[in-house]
């Protein structure tokens, strides 16, 4: 499939998938929001070099967040892509507690290219902790999340300089965000 089809494909698969879904944020923003900030830092941090790995940014919370299947991207898109998405989701008969942890464990085993949408994925929910956290979320909770991330991210780092900069930055301004409401 020629690139510029697979990506228009790949964000009406996703557009439909989480049509219903909005961000825990208080702006309660679309959910294909984040899926667009998550894909253009991937594209950016590629040089748009890379056209599965967009489109499986674009498709990465698809398998976790709504009723699809990897063998229905591979099936609609090609494996490479579906073996991306798979590679980024978690395993949702596990406790939440569980799940966190085993991000932490695994990041660093996940393949390049996988990499970069967990980075882009972490950079894109710190950016929203800033500037729209969920309502009922404490200060804590969101310190809580950051000090996750940056444990996650641990195991990211060699990934691309320029997408660890971007993180870096997110997680300084969330940092700063605590301190100030505190
Ligand atoms: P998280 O607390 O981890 O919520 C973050 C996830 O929600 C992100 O990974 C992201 O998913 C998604 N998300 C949606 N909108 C936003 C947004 N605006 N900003 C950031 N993330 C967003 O998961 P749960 O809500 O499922 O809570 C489970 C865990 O939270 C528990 O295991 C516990 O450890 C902790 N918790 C802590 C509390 C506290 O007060 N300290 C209270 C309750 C729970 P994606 O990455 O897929 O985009
Ligand atoms: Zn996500």
């Amino acid at each position: 499939m020629r690139d510029i089809l697979l990506i228009s494909r790949a964000w009406h698969f996703a557009a439909q998938r989480h049509s219903t879904q909005r961000r825990k944020g208080k702006a309660h923003e679309p959910y294909v929001n984040h899926l667009a900030e998550v894909a253009e830092l991937v594209a950016t941090a590629t040089e748009g070099q890379d056209a599965n790995l967009v489109a499986a940014a674009v498709l990465h919370d698809t398998v976790e967040d709504t009723a699809t299947l990897p063998a229905e991207l591979a099936a609609v898109f090609n494996a490479d892509v579906a073996s991306l998405v798979l590679e980024v989701t978690d395993d949702k008969s596990l406790d939440k507690a569980v799940r966190k942890k085993l991000q932490v464990e695994h990041a660093a085993a996940k393949s390049n290219r996988a990499k970069f949408i967990k980075l882009a994925d972490k950079t894109s929910n710190l950016r929203s902790l800033v500037k729209s956290p969920p309502d009922d979320w404490s200060v804590k909770r969101r310190q809580e999340y950051l000090d996750w991330a940056l444990e996650v991210a641990q195991g990211l780092r060699g990934t691309n300089v320029w997408l660890e900069a971007q993180f870096d930055d997110a997680a300084r301004q969330l940092a700063a965000s605590c301190a100030k409401s505190s």
